[in-house]
């Protein structure tokens, strides 16, 4: 038999396998099937081509895995590039930082661990990178000979940036303007660099500049100039400025000194690690300090391994959060999140996090804070089957910190500049009110994306947003599109 008829026997036999494992653990027989799958064609060659992709479901850009997963296993990488490609401008971000719902809803993971899609879409990203087949991609001379649009984006996150290289493509002159002094976004000036190096997005920013997205730093469009002024001519606004208000707490000593909130920590240590910035000194920094911080989540998490990074003494991050079990209920709940604890590479680090806690005050010494006071909390079903948390009385906890980041979350975008300017209606959680098929805002010509749109969420969903408001910006503009809605 020729090579390519047994990689195809291969492939049938693996998903036949497959089949044989997922009913074997459907009827509730411990797993047996423990292999070691070393290479991404292996895991490719796991997938069962189920009769419903519920992977492709619950990604959000709605990426075609098992498309991939088989042309991986066949090593056709390339076309297995082109399909990702077809959904997903920047699966260098979402192979990296995606939260992977599609590995939960792999139908595998009812019997077996998932397959690994998010490692293998990072895999063939690289490979197209090294390769050299990520080139830019101008309009097509019939794009060109339709009517062009002029786009301004305010904002250079992935909901931005997503948005601009959809509407580059199909012939439209875009502009970006960002207020910071790099384009990026939270991928810039949130996320530190052991998780997200930046030349990763400096890569992907040469091919748009290339595509001819001109971009605009140190422009605060608001502030420097009014939001009006860029739809002047019937040029069409997208903002796309993120949801970067951070969710405060309310107890007594909020004030003191050396309590900050995560995102101003974390932005001024990207900013310290830019290369030629003359002063490398760090705006806040822990090292040799007992370090709090309050929250859990992605922002909790990065504050924890970069306040290890800088040297801390001591890093503790406290969640009122009650402890997830280490091993979640799988059937119970797939193709959802199993709620289960992840493990966390700060634990190894030295962090530790405590759950079913809650901050009730934070100490002083008069001026600067020396510590936080906790309060031990319960967790209660109530009738109406929600949860509802209450002090466990008598339990409290003194933990010594000189340095506290609020980590809780984002409320909203920021309601000043161009909200103000323009007038925007907001929702009822404060985020900018548009239409999640056309995108539109109140403003007629203004349409709204991302976080700013959907409140802070991820980087998926914001690639997903950009998408499909270009789609949205390029039909008002011509009467139709011939840009994917996802
Ligand atoms: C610390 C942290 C870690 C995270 N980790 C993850 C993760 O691991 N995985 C994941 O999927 N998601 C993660 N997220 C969430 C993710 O980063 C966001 O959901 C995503 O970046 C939102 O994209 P966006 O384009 O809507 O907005 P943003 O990325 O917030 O970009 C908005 C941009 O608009 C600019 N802007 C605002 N107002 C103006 C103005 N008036 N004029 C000009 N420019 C303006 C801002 O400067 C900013 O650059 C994380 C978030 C944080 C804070
Ligand atoms: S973008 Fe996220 S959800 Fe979609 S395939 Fe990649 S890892 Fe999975």
């Amino acid at each position: 038999m020729s090579r390519i008829g047994l990689l195809l026997r291969g492939i049938r036999a693996s998903r036949r396998e497959g089949y044989l494992h997922l009913l074997s653990g459907v009827l509730s027989r411990p797993a047996r099937w423990q292999r070691n799958f070393p290479s991404r064609s292996d895991q490719g060659a796991r997938c069962m081509d189920c009769g419903v992709p519920w992977c492709h479901g619950y990604c959000p850009v709605h990426n075609q895995i098992p498309e991939w997963n088989a042309l991986v296993s066949e090593g056709d990488w390339r076309a297995a590039w082109e399909q990702l490609e077809s959904t997903n401008n920047f699966p260098e971000l979402t192979g990296r930082l995606c939260p992977a719902h599609c590995e939960d809803a792999c139908t595998l993971r009812l019997s077996d661990a998932p397959i690994t899609i998010r490692a293998i879409e990072l895999a063939i990203i690289e490979r197209a990178w090294r390769r050299g087949w990520v080139r830019p991609q101008r309009p097509t001379d019939a794009s060109l000979d339709q009517s062009r649009g002029r786009v301004s984006i305010i904002g250079s996150g992935p909901a931005g940036l997503a948005c601009a290289q959809q509407l580059v493509r199909v012939g439209h002159e875009v502009t970006v303007f960002e207020a910071s002094p790099k384009i990026g976004g939270l991928l810039r000036y949130g996320i530190p660099d052991f998780r997200l190096e930046k030349w990763v997005l400096d890569r992907r920013l040469a091919q748009m500049r290339a595509e001819g997205v001109r971009f605009l730093t140190q422009v605060k469009v608001g502030v420097d100039m009014d939001a009006r002024e860029l739809m002047q001519d019937g040029e069409m606004l997208v903002v796309a400025s993120g949801s970067c208000t951070s969710r405060d707490i309310s107890v007594p000593g909020r004030r003191l000194t050396g309590i900050h909130f995560a995102l101003a920590y974390l932005t001024g240590q990207n900013h310290s690690l830019e290369p030629g910035r003359a002063a490398r000194t760090l705006p806040i920094d822990a090292r040799g300090l007992d370090v709090v911080v309050i929250g859990g989540g992605d922002t909790g998490s990065d504050c924890v391994g970069t306040a290890i990074r800088q040297g801390a003494r001591s890093v503790t991050q406290v969640q009122y959060q009650a402890e997830p079990p280490h091993h979640g209920d799988v059937l119970r709940h797939w193709p959802e999140r199993v709620p289960e604890l992840k493990p966390n590479d700060h634990d190894a680090e030295g962090g530790r996090r405590l759950w079913g806690w809650e901050t009730v005050a934070f100490a002083s010494d008069g001026q600067r804070v020396v510590g936080v006071d906790l309060q031990r909390l319960r967790w209660r079903q109530q009738d109406d089957g929600r949860w509802r948390r209450e002090p466990v009385s008598g339990e409290l906890w003194h933990l010594p910190a000189q340095l506290v980041l609020i980590a809780i979350g984002y409320e909203h975008p920021a309601h000043g500049d161009v909200i103000a300017q323009l007038d925007l209606r907001l929702d009822g959680r404060g985020n900018i009110a548009s239409g999640d098929r056309d995108y539109k805002s109140s403003h007629e010509g203004v349409f709204a994306c991302g976080d700013a749109r959907r409140g802070q969420s991820l980087i998926v969903w914001a690639i997903r947003e950009g998408r499909q408001c270009a789609e949205a910006v390029d039909r008002h503009l011509r009467g139709r599109s011939d840009l994917p809605r996802v």
